[in-house]
């Protein structure tokens, strides 16, 4: 499979590189405005592909995604000086309105999978601007946020994060809701596991570990500015899910018909990932404060979305 990555900055970079490590497509297509840019990160990356796999990395332009099966949108512009938050959505759609149109007119086949933040409301854009079905416009949403969650449960038990079944849903953002009571370890509920062995959940680990998913992207962006390690393999991960037709159960974001009581938005549940995008989802059992804060993450982000025009 040929994989497109619009915008070559940090997050689109880190993809690359992480796919080609996986080593699972065959080409990996890097465009950017900043054609330079491409051009340094395609042949940065290409010089590791040697040591593990025989992907071919190359810069280029909208063109060379012909015939791509996956195009990752992480093309951004960054926040000016006195520019609102709301001013910078707008610019970023204003990207996506170019960059949607450019991909589709020659990869109409591709899934778009959407990096740019905030990934919710950009998923959305996308989405609403393509006119694709809501299944093959996939945001990376929260998948980072579960990653996290399950490796820092996984350290408390002792165990491996593929051993945690745990998922945070809604906003990849403030708003998100950490899906506590219906998560486990092997088959057993987090609670017994912990009872079993010893390491009880109480209410102080609980809260670091709240504190650890929450707070994690703000200490790295404290200390060098940026994340992107994790979301590009985080962005990796979807890709292999629908390059190999895992069907993989993974948090990641699409335009949702109905969730609580919100209609049309784009957010994080469990879905089914396969060669379509995405195949089912998955409404998860919630406590009733799991549920609240579902339907409050909702509506915050239906909020924000019809507050941009696009
Ligand atoms: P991040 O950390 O999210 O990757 P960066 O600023 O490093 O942010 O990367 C964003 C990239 O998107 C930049 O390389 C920029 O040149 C690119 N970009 C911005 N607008 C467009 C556009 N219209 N088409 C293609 N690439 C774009």
């Amino acid at each position: 499979m040929k994989v497109g990555i619009v915008g070559a900055g940090m997050v689109g970079s880190s993809a690359g590189y992480a796919l080609a490590m996986l080593g699972i497509v065959s080409d990996i297509v890097l465009v950017d405005r900043n054609a330079a840019l491409a051009l340094a990160q395609a042949e940065d990356i290409s010089h590791a592909v040697p040591f593990v796999s025989a992907t071919t990395v190359i810069a280029g332009d909208y063109a060379d995604l012909t015939g791509a099966g996956v195009v990752i949108l992480a093309a951004g512009v960054s926040q000016k000086p006195g520019e609102t938050r709301l001013e910078l959505l707008e610019r970023n759609a204003a990207v996506f309105r170019d960059v949607v149109g450019e991909v589709l007119r020659v990869a109409p086949d591709a899934i778009l999978l959407i990096a740019s933040n905030p990934v919710d409301i950009m998923t959305q854009v996308a989405t609403r601007l393509s006119g694709l079905p809501p299944q093959r416009v996939i945001g990376s949403g929260t998948i980072l946020d579960s990653a996290r969650f399950r490796s820092l449960i996984g350290r408390h038990l002792g165990i491996s994060p593929q051993s945690v079944h745990a998922y945070v849903l809604g906003e990849h953002g403030d708003s998100e809701v950490l899906g506590w009571s219906n998560a486990r370890a092997g088959s057993v509920s987090l609670q017994s596991f912990a009872e079993q062995i010893g390491s009880p959940l109480t209410d102080d680990v609980r809260q670091s570990i709240d504190e650890g998913v929450r707070n994690a992207a703000y200490k790295i962006i404290n200390g060098k500015g940026a994340t992107y390690y994790g979301i590009g393999a985080g962005l990796a991960r979807i890709v292999k899910a629908i390059a190999q037709d895992q069907r993989d159960v993974l948090s990641v974001s699409i335009v949702t018909p109905h969730i609580v009581d919100v209609e049309d938005v784009a957010l994080s549940v469990p879905r089914i990932v396969g060669a379509d995008g995405v195949v089912a989802d998955l409404i998860p059992e919630l406590e009733a404060s799991e549920h609240t804060a579902l339907g409050r993450s909702a509506a915050l982000l239906k909020e924000r979305v019809e507050s941009i025009k696009f």
